[in-house]
């Protein structure tokens, strides 16, 4: 029934499960919470793994764009899910090939050693980002704890410098999200928010002072 729902649907399938209640996605279906809490879940209308994986990928991109809840619930999970992850390839990987990154490494040497060793980065949630699932996830989970707005201060002060961000090439207005490149430089430079976001799809580094981007 509410298979073939979904196979006629046109648009998005709120009208099933309201955006609210969903609760995840993944390559079996649409997690949702139903009746008295209880868990349900709508299956993909194919039983091509190929299909399945597809479908969860439009449905995951919409949520991230739309709705603040998921989104969070989708960052804490690529977290908890990395670090189980990473101790698991950890073992199976680093010890054996490359003991001193094992125990010294970071994340960044983590992701570029993974990289060159061609190690499956799907399971992460990664497919052809130079920033990692991880890094992403905590810069947006820092931002939401520590959300930085265009005051009149900063409009004016900015205007007064000819400073611009320098990804979209406009100038910081009044009540736009903005963020400091995350990483170790004392430089501090600005950018919108959305853009570092945009940036990190393409490139790893700040596209002034090309600092690898980085949490500590
Ligand atoms: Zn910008
Ligand atoms: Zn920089």
């Amino acid at each position: 029934m509410e298979r073939d729902k979904i196979k006629k649907c046109q648009k998005l399938p709120f009208q099933i499960c309201p955006i609210l209640n969903i609760r995840g996605v993944n390559q079996e279906g649409i997690y949702y919470i139903g009746d008295r809490g209880r868990e349900y879940c709508i299956k993909w209308p194919t039983d091509s793994l190929w299909k399945k994986k597809e479908f969860q990928k439009w449905l995951h991109e919409i949520l991230i764009r739309t709705s603040d809840r998921y989104r969070n619930i989708a960052d804490r999970e690529v977290l908890e899910k990395l670090t189980r992850e990473e101790e698991d390839i950890s073992e199976k990987l680093f010890k054996k090939r490359n003991p001193i990154l094992a125990r010294t490494g970071t994340l960044l040497q983590w992701f570029r050693f993974s990289r060159t060793m061609n190690i499956d980065l799907e399971i992460f949630g990664i497919n052809d980002c130079p920033v990692s699932a991880r890094l992403i996830a905590t810069f947006r989970l820092h931002y939401t704890r520590n959300p930085k707005i265009v005051d009149e201060t900063m409009q004016r002060m900015t205007a007064e410098n000819g400073e611009i961000c320098a990804i979209c090439l406009y100038k910081f207005d009044l009540n736009e999200r903005y963020e400091i490149w995350p990483g170790t430089s004392t430089a501090q430079h600005l950018f919108h928010y959305d853009c570092i976001l945009e940036q990190f799809r393409t490139d790893f580094k700040c596209p002034l002072c090309r600092e690898p981007a980085s949490f500590i």
